[in-house]
């Protein structure tokens, strides 16, 4: 098995000062390398029965589609405010310096219909917290919420708490 973290590429001070950013361009041009990936994220949650993938813009949306194929379910795209065409329901979250948003088509999922969560990376959580409230809202059952890679610096699974949160890489720091 490959050493997965070594294909991040760790980009510092992007998009900002201060911030490293995880890269992960460097592992998807790998086809070896990014479907061992999709595979490791798979066994994690093989026996649970899920029917959908909620997959969050833009780098969710890789890791999500390719698992949706694998299992042959259907998946969900989580978007940015205004790029959805038909009705949704919207969730808002702190960032530190104002606000974000994320909507979901209301007709996506069905109530207790089984539903995994799927984002690239987890960094203070806000992202991923607001998608859960989504998804809540139209009366999914969560089976879980897993990334590629964590920062666990961040804490962001605190926003998570009573999940169950699963990540394949993890940074202690930047
Ligand atoms: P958050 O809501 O803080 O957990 O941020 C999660 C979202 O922001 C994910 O969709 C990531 O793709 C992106 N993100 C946050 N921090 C980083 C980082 N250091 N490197 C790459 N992507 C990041």
């Amino acid at each position: 098995m490959a050493d997965l973290q070594k294909f991040i590429r760790n980009v510092p001070d992007f998009p900002k000062k201060g911030i490293g950013f995880k890269d992960i361009t460097t592992l998807l041009r790998e086809g070896k390398v990014f479907h061992e990936a999709v595979d490791v994220l798979a066994e994690k949650f093989s026996d649970k029965e899920i029917r959908k993938i909620v997959g969050i813009e833009s780098r969710g949306f890789i890791f999500g589609a390719a698992l949706a194929y694998k299992w042959n379910i259907g998946f969900v795209p989580v978007r940015k405010p205004g790029k959805l065409p038909a009705a949704t329901v919207k969730e808002e979250y702190e960032l530190e310096y104002g606000t974000d948003a994320v909507e979901m088509h209301k007709d996506a999922v069905s109530q207790n219909e089984k539903v995994l969560i799927v984002d690239d990376l987890l960094a203070t959580g806000g992202t991923a917290a607001a998608t859960l409230k989504l998804v809540r809202k139209l009366g999914g059952d969560i089976q879980g919420v897993v990334f590629l890679i964590e920062l666990n610096f961040l804490n962001g699974r605190e926003k998570l708490k009573g999940y169950d949160v699963i990540s394949i890489i993890q940074y202690d720091s930047e």
